[in-house]
């Protein structure tokens, strides 16, 4: 216990889980999500159409433009943001607090827009920087993907170098080497202080 006692060992114990471009957070959420079933993740709603495999409901709330406006103007998120200039996405408010209420550890995986707004209204979260273990690292990922085209890498790639400045802004940085050590890096930060 350090600077900031109360992070995810009080009432709330949220973890937010933000970092660059391609770092893997999707990843690791998943692998919390399959390790740690105690973990509560939150969805979010976005604009983007869902890629091969994905679900609605579990991966993501997919969502028109018009139902997206819906949720902002009725203050149903707790943060959004157009991430790489094209999509929104945003954490629907109501369940993060349910599962607070519940007692549950919970989780939200977003960009850094989403982090520094949650930042502002929940400062008593505990915020977790995903590192890439190189910027090397970090391009061969972001290149290994391949769903995006030319200027979309391009314009991500931008994003990510000013993305890995922000890690200052973070209470803890974890090192994405192996998805399922980074997991249970994550989980040991949420449960800290609870047994
Ligand atoms: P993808 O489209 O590859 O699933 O996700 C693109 C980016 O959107 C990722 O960086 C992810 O962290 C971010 N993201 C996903 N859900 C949310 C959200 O609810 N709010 C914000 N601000 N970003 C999100």
């Amino acid at each position: 216990r350090q600077a900031r006692p109360s992070v995810a060992t009080g009432p709330s114990r949220l973890v937010v889980l933000a970092g660059p471009t391609a770092v893997g957070k999707g990843t690791v959420a998943a692998a919390v999500r399959e390790d740690h079933p105690e973990v509560w993740i939150s969805v979010s709603a976005t604009t983007r159409a869902p890629r091969p495999g994905e679900v609605h409901g579990v991966h993501y709330l997919f969502v028109d433009d018009a139902e997206f406006d819906r949720l902002v103007a009725e203050d149903q998120l707790l943060e959004w943001a157009v991430v790489h200039g094209t999509h929104r996405y945003g954490t629907p408010r109501g369940p993060v607090e349910e599962a607070l209420a519940d007692g549950r550890p919970a989780m939200l995986e977003i960009d850094l827009q989403g982090a520094r707004q949650v930042r502002r209204t929940m400062p008593e979260a505990l915020f977790v920087f995903l590192k890439p273990p190189s910027w090397e690292e970090l391009v061969r990922r972001l290149v290994g993907r391949g769903t995006e085209t030319d200027a979309e890498r391009e314009r991500r790639l931008a994003t990510a170098v000013e993305e890995l400045a922000a890690e200052s802004e973070f209470d803890v940085s974890i090192v994405n080497h192996e998805v399922h050590d980074a997991a249970a890096e994550l989980v040991a930060l949420m449960t800290l202080g609870n047994n």
